[in-house]
């Protein structure tokens, strides 16, 4: 025990707790792994895509059956693509005339976010969502960014900036006008919420934090983070990252 290292042993020590007598040793039908360290935690949605190549996610699109038009380049983003269709019946469009989104760089999107935002929308149908409006998903770098080199958040493609979430019936969640919150306030969980309490501020509220809770970016910023998201909800994957952060 003393001569050999504390996960290995912890590791052996688990496994004869977790085998009950009658079956262990040779012949055993079932055995549960143990939990704890010795298994890593599942990764989450946006981890997960967060990790895909662009080959493994365009895939990954197809599978889903998502339409969508390959975009050759766009500086900064490592898997650009535009979304030629909805997501479970949901559209994500720019406030552009329609004529004018095909050739918007802000219509441009990573693969990455694309599976995000599949995930979002499938929540969404069940707030009778047909629409997201939007302010921008890429946003060009500088002219100075070294065309090889990937960037993050808008200029990689891997955020979008919700603004209108469109109903069925033509009614609309307008976060600006909707959203209620407070600057500095905790947006989800006990105690939380939207003042005044309306049936549509409760519901955005729900919108965005049904959406952190399952994971699905890495970064949700509200009108409660501060002036400049007074009027959207920041929804971002984030590559190479383990955290999340939502405010
Ligand atoms: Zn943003």
């Amino acid at each position: 025990m003393s001569n050999c290292a504390l996960t290995a042993c912890s590791f052996a020590l688990a496994i004869a707790c977790a085998a009950p007598a009658s079956s262990a040793g040779f012949g055993a039908s079932r055995f549960d792994p143990p939990q704890g360290p010795y298994r890593p935690p599942a990764l989450s949605p946006a981890e997960t895509y967060a990790r895909l190549d662009r080959t493994t996610c365009e895939a990954e699109l197809g599978q889903r059956g998502i339409a969508f038009v390959r975009v050759d380049s766009a500086r900064g983003v490592l898997e650009p693509v535009r979304l030629d269709g909805a997501l479970h019946g949901v559209t994500f469009h720019s406030e552009l005339p329609p004529a004018e989104r095909g050739a918007s760089v802000i219509e441009i999107v990573d693969c990455r976010l694309v599976l995000a935002l599949d995930d979002f929308a499938a929540q969404l149908v069940s707030h009778d969502v047909v629409e997201v409006v939007h302010y921008s998903m890429y946003r060009p770098p500088s002219a100075r960014w070294p065309v090889a080199r990937t960037a993050t958040r808008h200029p990689g493609g891997l955020a979008i900036d919700a603004a209108k979430f469109v109903k069925r019936d033509g009614s609309k969640l307008v976060v600006e006008r909707d959203f209620h919150g407070r600057i500095g306030a905790k947006t989800c969980g006990p105690g939380t919420g939207p003042q005044p309490a309306t049936p549509d501020a409760l519901e955005l509220r729900k919108i965005v934090c049904d959406a952190a809770e399952a994971r699905l970016f890495n970064v949700a910023l509200t009108p409660d983070f501060n002036w400049p998201h007074r009027n959207h909800f920041h929804l971002e994957v984030t590559a190479n990252s383990r955290w999340f952060y939502l405010h």
